[in-house]
């Protein structure tokens, strides 16, 4: 059986979740705790932090923002820029960066800043789509290692001392407590909870001809470089209240674009635009944990009062976990066509990397699927579901 949050849905196979004994877990804790904050305390904190940290002359930039485009990126520019600073933001080009996604990075840059777009090789990018799928089941993790590293290059290449990154993960995503505490991230962040797998860059050296000059971008800054510059990263979802679904709406209003229908596998249109393979990345989850990217969202939005429990596990019964045949309407034959990978060898290795006890297998120990290939999870609510606890009382503030 798999065990639920009793106030959220998710599960305990997610990793760094803990679920405590009254049956909530520490990303419902955490959020509860934002109640306490005092948000104007930490705003003026902000205020000191870019005061202290920004270019006192104008000579270089305020502030250096990782951006994609998306909700969460166009919203910390809006705020950076309203509060009357300047930053440089920053792009690492996502895996296999769809339409939608390119119209809104050129929306990012017509908010009116200067803007460096880091491409890395295609060839080996896509080779390192292939080994990390087959080995530690991401395709995606290319992405999240650029995602950290291209920013913090730049940063220590042009002497920018403070990165603003949006929401720590870590905090309502749920997370060991220590590094919910943080507000910061470095190396050891990236590391612990960066969600690397275990795998390092330097693995990929000798794999399919890669070499050490191939990985430029893939690597860390050392320490004394951060050291001698003086680059220090916060999170911006510390100083303000985070809420994805509401940074959507914010950045709607400046020109951010939404897909025209749900997302494939989420319940809604306003995020992961711009990756086509983050379908794939998304059911991997699935398989190996037992929740999706629906779940995710569906969480989201029962702590914040827009969705009821017994409503949410319905919409991801539906949703969560289906065979990612298209993702943003591109079949997935195309993306793995990239890779270089069969649908067949596709079908192998998520069956290698599929967590059996999660889901319905027959007699002889074989995964039941559907004619879609979908699977069947064991359970979808705790065996005592017929107790929910009472829903919360309504805290739009926090
Ligand atoms: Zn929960």
């Amino acid at each position: 059986m798999i065990k639920y949050c009793r106030r959220c849905v998710m599960p305990e196979t997610k990793p760094d979740l803990y679920i405590d004994g009254a049956g909530i877990c520490s990303a419902c804790t955490s959020f509860q705790a934002r109640q306490n904050v005092d948000w104007a305390q930490r705003r003026a904190e902000l205020g000191e932090l870019l005061d202290r940290y920004g270019s006192r002359d104008g000579s270089n930039y305020d502030c250096l923002i990782p951006v994609s485009g998306g909700k969460d990126s166009t919203y910390q520019v809006l705020r950076i820029l309203e509060l009357g600073r300047n930053p440089l933001c920053v792009t690492a080009t996502t895996d296999k960066l769809s339409a939608i996604g390119r119209r809104n990075i050129e929306n990012l840059k017509n908010l009116g800043v200067d803007y460096i777009e880091v491409t890395t090789n295609p060839v080996v990018r896509r080779r390192i789509n292939r080994f990390a799928l087959t080995e530690v089941g991401d395709i995606s993790w290319p992405e999240h290692v650029t995602i950290f590293t291209v920013p913090v290059r730049i940063a220590v290449q042009m002497g920018i001392r403070l990165i603003v990154w949006g929401e720590n993960p870590q905090h309502e995503y749920g997370g060991p407590a220590a590094a919910a505490e943080g507000n910061s991230l470095d190396r050891r962040w990236l590391e612990e909870f960066g969600g690397l797998l275990g795998l390092r860059v330097s693995d990929l050296i000798g794999q399919d001809g890669t070499e050490s000059r191939h990985l430029i971008q893939y690597t860390y800054p050392l320490d004394e470089e951060l050291r001698r510059v003086g680059v220090t990263g916060i999170f911006l979802g510390y100083y303000m209240p985070w809420d994805g679904y509401g940074n959507a709406l914010y950045s709607q209003a400046h020109g951010f674009e939404t897909y025209h229908k749900p997302v494939e596998g989420s319940l809604v249109n306003y995020e992961n635009l711009d990756n086509v393979q983050t379908g794939i990345h998304d059911y991997f989850k699935f398989l190996k944990y037992g929740f999706g990217r629906a779940t995710d969202l569906a969480c989201l939005h029962i702590r914040r009062e827009r969705l009821r429990r017994d409503e949410a596990i319905r919409l991801i019964r539906r949703h969560d976990g289906s065979f990612p045949w298209r993702y943003l309407g591109t079949p997935i034959e195309e993306v793995l066509d990239e890779i270089d990978m069969s649908l067949d060898e596709f079908v192998r290795v998520c069956d290698r990397f599929t967590n059996k006890k999660l889901f319905l297998c027959d007699a002889r120990g074989e995964l039941i699927k559907d004619r879609h290939g979908n699977l069947t999870k064991v359970n979808y609510d705790n065996a005592d579901s017929e107790d929910p606890l009472p829903a919360s009382e309504p805290s739009w503030a926090g």
